[in-house]
């Protein structure tokens, strides 16, 4: 009876003491040299007799044959060959000289791994010292209390028998104990395991043994009645070995089953295979996703070398199958596995929806070469209940991952993102964290419609990744907004990335029909060891973020605590804005243009002002903003709309040919709703159509060209006209302008301002007056803040004029006043001495206005 080292896991490190078989080789030599020692301690070690040869030959066969009929038994955790060596053991204690039994029994080993087993080289010097050492042991302990009485010599070659087993048992566990540790436990277990391993095939082998030391040929029925008893033990073994494997396979769905992840799954079903089915190589890889997950277990990597990818043609049919394939050796060769591995298993890994990986198996450990059929069905089972747990934890991870995870990019959402910088700042990481909102982002959705708008997030989110490294993290905080951890950074650095990753924003993206350039704002907190509270991170990131946003010189902002008061003034600005458009409690006050050739009143901008009950007048550029983002914009129009297009109905009944400009905000440009609003309030008011100029901005038109064009359209159908407001602050193009049905170009009041100063904006409003009349536009010039002004604008034939220097934006009554001041006739508006008039006495403007 033999036991052998059955290995699994643990890889060798680059110490050569840490590899286990460099240790198991010292523990072969200290092996052989004690089983020379005891050897050589008996008297007649050296003595041959002649006569003894066939019976040796007998022997050698007889051992050479119990490494064939060889049946393991797997008892508790330890894996326990029974051999009917036992017998033959026996037998030639009682026969054979010391020193002619240990040769026998190495010979006969020998012969026996060599033509059966086919071990490595260092099992098969391990088994043969082992060897040698029992049966050296063996005649030792029946040489020192064996002969005598028939009871004397049965209990003398029962102990030896027993002892010599135990012995060797014991050197085998510490042997595997070298891969698999534990060797006090394991020897513990073997020595109370005795009973099950030793006692039983000792005292059978001693009373067959001791009679035919009184005559051989009561041998005789104890060589019948031995088979019997072998087939006795053995079929208990196997009924043992079925029990075992059923635990095996139940183990085995319990432990992968308790695995958490998909790495962990895929390291402890290695693991278990190759302990259970004795393999010393064992690798899987696990197909999820676009993923591949791989584990092996055993010292070499062949198993692991071989591993298909996934859709590799060659492997198509071995993997198709429903069971194990042992690959035959043509098979092996075709596949590239034949340098690695020797009649390897293949697994594949399925279930009823499809492959999901496939485990490789190979070296038999043990006692046997090659898998049994046994063993096969026994990996088989363990097999299928490794794809359940497969899928079972794929399932697993598809819903953690959907819960953790944004659909559209794969970043992480933001209930991951909180969760995680709340684990990294615990654990000790500082950096910073960064908010994005892109800008427009609204325009675009609107203008090319959601798919486009999703292809956009998703090559920002694309960037975003692009940009961090394996200890940042990237989310989507849903919408437009974005988050980034940056792990190490400060302030400088953060706003140096910060700045980066903006200019690789804004690279052209293709979305749906368009080449979009987006921007982005950005905020960014820096997490320090005073303030490591992801929370209060991330609000201050959003209110670092909103500032940006505000801000028109950069688009990246570091946080301040000066910000703090600006914010809680914005959202408290924000719940009086709602009110006050709620309550129409919003004033439009009127700025007069003059036609430049005549002097008469041609029109009125309407601008819009809040005096807030508070705070007093509030800068309409930052409400209008304020309401832009709030989604208050369209109220806010048809607000000032309704309130002006009253207005400008009394002027007009009172025979004033006076026309109205409206400012339409460049979000509700992308608007559908806009045109319907307009038509409602032209209705409400009885303004005449062809007196209303809507004002569009440059940048209105850089959106989505089409879908303005379509809205322009509409309205200007009805007969209202369009100006194009802040020119040259833009970048539209001529073609722009040509395809717009607009009339009428505003010169920007920054260029008009300067004109008398800078050559170079005396170009530019030179240039846009004749730009437009070629359009055949008519120009008007904003911000004319001087008589200076007006007359230079006269010269270069400006149409109209509008500016602090004829009047600033008053309100409805005082408008009316204006009006009436310089009125009289008709006639009067026209004379050309008015036109003087405005331009040699700057003094008689209304400077009413409290801005
Ligand atoms: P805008 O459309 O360019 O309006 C002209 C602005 O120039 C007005 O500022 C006006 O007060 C100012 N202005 C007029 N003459 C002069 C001058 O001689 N010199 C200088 N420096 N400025 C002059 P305001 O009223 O503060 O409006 C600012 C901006 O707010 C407007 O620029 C417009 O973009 C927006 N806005 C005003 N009212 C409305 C509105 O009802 N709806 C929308 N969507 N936007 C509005
Ligand atoms: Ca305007
Ligand atoms: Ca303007």
């Amino acid at each position: 009876m033999t036991n052998n080292p059955e290995q699994t896991a643990e890889t060798s490190n680059s110490n050569p003491w840490g590899n286990p078989r460099v240790r198991i080789a010292f523990l072969n030599m200290a092996i052989f040299a004690a089983a020379a020692l005891v050897a050589a301690s008996h008297p007649d070690v050296l003595r041959v007799d002649a006569t003894n040869l066939p019976i040796g030959m007998a022997l050698v066969a007889g051992f050479a044959l119990s490494e064939k009929l060889i049946f393991h038994v797997e008892a508790r955790s330890e894996a326990v060959s029974y051999t009917p060596t036992e017998l033959a053991l026996a037998v030639g204690l009682v026969f054979l000289n010391p020193g002619e039994l240990i040769v026998a029994r190495l010979l006969g080993a020998t012969v026996g791994m060599v033509v059966w087993r086919r071990q490595p080289l260092f099992k098969f010097a391990f088994n043969l010292a082992n060897f040698a050492l029992e049966t050296a042991l063996a005649v030792g302990i029946v040489w020192l209390i064996g002969g005598g009485a028939v009871l004397t010599a049965w209990l003398g070659m029962f102990t030896g028998l027993a002892l010599a087993m135990t012995i060797g048992g014991i050197l085998v566990t510490a042997a595997v104990a070298q891969f698999e540790g534990e060797f006090v436990r394991r020897a513990t277990e073997q020595i109370a395991n005795m009973s099950i391993f030793f006692v039983p095939p000792a005292a059978v082998g001693a009373a067959i043994a001791v009679p035919m030391t009184v005559d051989p040929w009561l041998g005789v029925p104890a060589a019948v009645s031995a088979p019997v008893l072998w087939y006795i033990v053995r079929s208990h073994g196997t009924l043992l070995h079925r029990y075992s494997d059923l635990a095996d396979v139940h183990d085995f769905s319990r432990i992968v089953g308790d695995a958490g992840n998909l790495n962990q799954l895929a390291e402890s079903a290695v693991e278990r295979l190759a302990a259970a089915s004795r393999a010393e190589q064992v690798a899987v890889r696990l197909w999820i996703g676009g993923e591949s997950i791989e584990a092996s277990a055993g010292f070499e990597t062949g198993a692991m070398a071989v591993l298909p990818a996934k859709g590799d043609d060659r492997w198509a049919s071995t993997l198709a199958s429903r069971e194990i394939v042992r690959l035959d050796e043509q098979q092996s060769a075709q596949l590239g596995v034949t340098p690695h591995l020797d009649q390897p298993l293949v697994a594949p890994l399925r279930d009823d929806r499809g492959l999901l990986g496939v485990v490789v198996i190979a070296d038999r450990g043990g006692a046997l070469s090659t898998f049994s059929d046994d063993d096969v069905d026994r990996i088989q089972a363990m097999i299928q209940q490794l794809a359940v747990a497969v899928r079972k934890a794929q399932f697993n991870a598809q819903i953690q991952y959907e819960a953790t995870h944004d659909r559209l990019t794969g970043l992480a959402n933001r209930a991951f993102f909180e969760a995680w910088l709340g684990e990294a700042i615990r654990d000790g990481h500082r950096g910073a964290v960064l908010l994005l909102d892109l800008d427009r982002f609204k325009q675009v959705n609107d203008a090319f419609g959601h798919h486009a708008g999703d292809e956009l997030l998703e090559a920002i989110g694309e960037r975003i990744a692009d940009a961090c490294t394996d200890a940042d993290l990237g989310a989507r905080f849903g919408g437009d907004e974005y988050a980034i951890f940056l792990d190490g950074l400060n302030g400088r650095t953060a706003i140096r990335f910060a700045e980066e990753l903006g200019r690789a924003l804004a690279e052209p993206i293709t979305a749906g029909p368009a080449e979009i350039v987006t921007t982005a704002s950005i905020g960014i907190a820096v997490a320090v060891d005073t303030l490591a509270d992801p929370t209060e991170l991330l609000r201050r990131a959003d209110l670092a973020m909103y500032a940006a946003k505000r801000d028109t010189t950069s688009s990246v902002v570091l946080y301040d605590t000066e910000l703090e008061t600006d914010d809680s003034t914005r959202i408290l600005l924000l719940a009086d804005l709602r009110a006050a458009i709620a309550h129409d409690t919003l004033q439009v006050y009127f700025q007069p243009q003059i036609d430049i050739a005549s002097g008469r009143v041609a029109g009125a901008e309407a601008l819009v002002r809040w005096i807030h009950p508070e705070h007093g007048f509030v800068n309409p550029e930052e409400f209008v903003e304020l309401a832009e983002q709030a989604g208050l914009i369209n109220d806010l129009t048809r607000s000032v709309l309704r309130q002006a297009a009253t207005a400008a109905h009394t002027w007009h009944s009172r025979g004033w040919e006076i026309d109205l400009s409206v400012n339409i905000s460049a979000i509700s440009l992308q608007d559908e709703l806009l045109e319907p609003l307009v038509v409602d309030v032209l209705e409400e008011t009885g303004l005449d159509a062809n007196r209303l100029c809507l004002e569009i901005t440059e940048t209105t038109m850089m959106g989505d060209p089409v879908r303005t064009h379509r809205i322009l359209h509409r309205i200007e159908s009805h007969g209202v006209r369009f100006s194009v407001d802040d020119f040259g602050t833009g970048h539209s193009s001529l073609v722009n302008l040509r395809n717009l049905p607009v009339g009428e170009l505003k010169v920007d009041r920054s260029f008009v301002g300067r004109m008398l100063d800078e050559h170079h904006d005396d170009v530019i409003v030179r240039s846009t007056i004749d730009l437009g009349h070629n359009l055949g536009l008519k120009v008007v010039a904003e911000g004319v803040e001087s008589a200076e002004i007006l007359t230079r604008l006269q010269q270069l034939g400006c149409d109209i004029a509008q500016g602090y220097h004829i009047s600033r934006p008053v309100p409805p009554d005082e408008f009316a006043a204006f009006v009436a001041d310089h009125d009289g006739s008709r006639n009067q508006w026209e004379t050309p001495e008015l036109v003087e008039d405005w331009v040699e006495s700057p003094e008689s403007t209304a400077d009413t206005t409290i801005d």
